[in-house]
């Protein structure tokens, strides 16, 4: 029988033939199984079944037309997709992006780093992920409902509570969870938990909200404990202003470190006192604004457009990116590593180039991938499943304290694996292996499907 190394790079050959145009999804794939070449060499029986072929295959991938009409009675088409991408583990489990960059290839990278990234939460769902083109910036709440309603009329016919249970992602939020479950219910019946990122109001869980900001934060905590280090009077640099970022931002300085910056699409604020939170959530969390607006109530405040400089030229301690994919290359690292960075953690899904990651691992960068770090969104999520399944209500403090044990447990257990396979310390290779081996057994166990 061939070994390890041959028969991953022969199934990445495959799937670089195959989807030579996806380059986000061909990104993810590299990355893992960059990973798994020791696994197939412990493992043989994994390889006998071609079992990685079979996982790098999404289990169906649904394309749809989304027509809705603006405020003008004008007739416009967007394009909506789902990706269930594999059920091994329990029902597909992943967010819906709404954003003018969302195609196949970004469905398909986020639904396969999904599937590693809920097995290490350890609750039982599978990965997928799903969105559309539609860019709701700038759209009133009307467009913005009619859209939700004509996408999720479609959408409906493939997700149910034990099937499939969309979330958010970026551009979709309470507001447009809250159209999409209406429509669900119009068409349906009352299931609440068809959707997670609901409404308090109407079967959403406490602490949801703050899940994956603060789970990012817990997870930097333990990785830097594990060093005798800790938050307190680090300085942070924190990118993005949606809901990833202000939570990572809130934690953070509730845990006492001092976030110097946020950004968006649009550039950077610097506020050298730390940045000010009532404002920030002020800005985008009520006026739906962007981070300049800051400078209105912070004239100590400085501005940089995007095209003039970058948040990661900025002195700190502490690296969060909680934007979006590819926004930290390898250039950006090099200025980080320079500026003596103590650990990068990833908010968003994969915001660091391959190229980036080499440069913080060479450099003995503390660094936590986002399929580990990010999870607690998505481990919060199951949790909302399972108050919605037993009809009970959770405090917020139980699904925080809940929230902190699931990250700490998969620091441990990406931290171990590393540690099995001789990586010690190299969170990539444990997050990847730690994840992949729980899908691998109940892929085993389950046969050729
Ligand atoms: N979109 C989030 C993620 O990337 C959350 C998904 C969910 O809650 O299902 O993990």
């Amino acid at each position: 029988m061939i070994d390890g190394k041959t028969y991953v790079a022969q199934v990445l050959e495959n799937v670089k033939s195959h989807h030579a145009h996806e380059a986000e999804f061909l990104q993810a794939v590299e990355e893992v199984f960059a990973s798994l070449v020791p696994v197939f060499d412990k493992y043989p029986e994994y390889m006998a079944e071609n079992l990685l072929e079979r996982l790098v295959e999404p289990e169906r991938v649904m394309t749809f037309r989304v027509p809705w009409l603006d405020d003008q009675d004008r007739v416009q088409v967007n394009r909506g997709y789902r990706v269930q991408f594999s059920s091994a583990l329990g029902p597909y489990k992943g967010g819906l992006r709404f954003h003018p960059s969302v195609n196949q290839s970004i469905v398909k990278f986020l639904g396969f780093e999904q599937i590693f990234k809920n097995a290490l939460t350890g609750q039982a769902i599978g990965g997928g992920k799903g969105g559309s083109d539609f860019d709701p910036k700038g759209k009133s709440d009307k467009e913005v409902m009619r859209f939700a309603q004509s996408f999720m009329t479609e959408l409906q016919k493939h997700i149910g509570p034990d099937l499939d249970v969309p979330a958010g992602d970026i551009g979709v939020g309470a507001r447009e969870i809250g159209y999409l479950f209406g429509q669900y219910k119009r068409l349906n019946s009352y299931q609440a938990g068809v959707l997670t990122g609901k409404g308090l109001s109407y079967g959403g869980s406490l602490a949801r909200t703050q899940a994956t900001g603060y789970g990012a934060v817990y997870f930097a905590k333990e990785m830097l404990a594990e060093q005798g280090e800790t938050l307190a009077d680090k300085t942070a640099l924190v990118s993005g202003s949606g809901n990833v970022a202000i939570y990572a931002v809130e934690k953070l300085q509730e845990l006492g470190a001092n976030v110097l910056a946020v950004s968006d699409s649009s550039g950077y604020i610097y506020d050298p006192k730390g940045i000010d939170l009532a404002s920030l959530k002020q800005i985008k969390e009520v006026e739906r604004g962007r981070v300049r607006d800051y400078l209105t109530n912070h004239p100590g405040a400085q501005f940089v457009p995007a095209d003039q400089g970058s948040i990661w030229s900025i002195k700190a301690d502490l690296v969060f990116p909680c934007a979006t994919q590819n926004e930290l290359t390898k250039e950006h690292a090099q200025m980080l590593v320079e500026n003596g960075v103590l650990a990068v953690t990833e908010g968003a899904n994969m915001p660091s180039t391959l190229e980036a990651i080499n440069v913080f691992q060479k450099a003995k960068v503390l660094f936590a991938p986002a399929k580990a770090a990010n999870a607690g969104g998505v481990a919060v999520s199951a949790l909302e499943m399972a108050q919605n399944a037993s009809r009970r209500t959770w405090t917020f403090e139980s699904v925080d304290a809940e929230l902190q044990t699931i990250m700490q447990t998969i620091y441990q257990e990406s931290s171990a694996a590393a540690k099995h396979f001789g990586k010690e310390g190299d969170l990539v290779f444990g997050a990847n292996v730690a994840g992949f081996l729980k899908v691998a057994e109940a892929m085993h166990a389950q046969g050729v499907v």
